[in-house]
């Protein structure tokens, strides 16, 4: 039970509804995506066309479901939701389908977590807004094709290399979510506070930026558990001492760092000399799954620089020796 797993979590339910931003300019950070949607969906519209299926990928927490409701909203259509796990036979992802009304956008979670049988259904509706439907059985069995609205998928998944090629493909706009910097992170906290009737001071917003870990999610939960501590025992506003005071009683060190990314880097140090390690062998050593090393720990760990990967593996940095307080020996 990590507070700074970007994974969604009960306690974060009620902030998502309120402090998702709903239009594409209230949306903090991640530019390159930005201007990009910008320019398709502008395109789709004067074309009166729904817009092109588009895979979202990047870590939990970093806004896809935001994002799929945001183009959802630009384009003036409805939005269903559902997610990978949730659609379990064929027939489920049918009625799904022929209920979507024209242009709308069908937004699947994890979809990298969809059946063979289901995803079958997914390539004649994606390519020619179709559904083949067998009708009877035996020899006597026939294929029939019914015309569904055109519609637009969009798919999130943690990456990209974990869909088949075939579903991937049928994709025609790609858009990779990166970790947030942190100056980007306090405009979230910052945004969310006022939603949220906090008051806060830009340091104290910062603070809360640094830990983190790149995810809005993680600033959201962790601002609003500063919030208790600076109601409970200081006096409401939280500035850069509450925030660090707060956020030293979670437990969360100044990069955002928990128990599994200590285990993680101290494991490459004291097993394996810093590295070059590679991920399986770190998950057999380390007890965590390959997955959610490459998808959870690894991107943050990258991004503040505590390893690098190589042909060879990956690779505890200098960095992350002196923040462990550990001697570096250079070879
Ligand atoms: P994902 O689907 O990638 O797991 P979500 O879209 O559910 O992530 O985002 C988690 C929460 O983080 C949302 O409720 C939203 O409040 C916040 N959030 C995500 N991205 C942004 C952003 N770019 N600007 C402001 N808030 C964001």
């Amino acid at each position: 039970d990590r507070i700074v797993a970007g994974t969604l979590k009960k306690e974060d339910i009620d902030n998502e509804v309120t402090l998702r931003p709903k239009w594409i300019d209230e949306y903090i950070g991640q530019d390159k995506v930005k201007e990009k949607l910008k320019i398709f969906i502008q395109a789709a519209r004067e074309r009166k066309e729904p817009l092109d299926h588009v895979l979202l990928f990047g870590p939990p927490g970093l806004g896809k479901t935001t994002l799929a409701n945001i183009i959802a909203n630009e384009m003036g259509v409805n939005i269903r939701i559902t997610s990978g796990p949730a659609i379990e036979r064929p027939g489920d992802l049918a009625s799904i389908l022929t209920n979507l009304g024209e242009d709308d956008v069908l937004f699947i979670d994890e979809i990298h977590r969809i059946n063979r049988t289901v995803e079958e259904i997914l390539y004649p509706a994606m390519e020619d807004f179709a559904l083949d439907i067998i009708i009877g059985k035996g020899p006597s069995a026939r294929s029939v094709r019914l015309d569904l609205s055109k519609f637009t998928l969009i798919g999130a998944t943690t990456r990209a290399g974990l869909l088949t090629s075939p579903l991937r493909d049928r994709f025609g706009v790609m858009l990779n979510l990166d970790l947030y910097d942190i100056y980007n992170l306090q405009k979230i906290v910052t945004r969310s506070a006022a939603i949220l009737d906090i008051e806060i001071e830009d340091q104290g917003a910062l603070e809360i930026a640094k830990r983190s870990r790149g995810t809005p999610r993680i600033a959201n939960r962790l601002l609003k558990r500063v919030r208790d501590y600076a109601q409970v025992v200081e006096n409401g506003i939280i500035t850069w001492e509450v925030a660090r005071k707060g956020l030293e009683i979670l437990e969360i060190d100044d990069l955002g760092l928990d128990s599994v990314d200590r285990k993680i880097i101290l494991t490459m140090i004291e097993n394996f000399n810093g590295g070059p390690v590679g991920v399986d062998t770190l998950s057999a050593a380390t007890g965590e799954e390959r997955n959610t090393i490459e998808d959870v720990y690894e991107p943050y760990l990258l991004q503040i620089g505590f390893i690098n990967r190589t042909p060879r593996g990956r690779v505890v940095t200098k960095k992350a020796y002196d923040h462990f307080e550990i001697p570096f020996i250079e070879e």
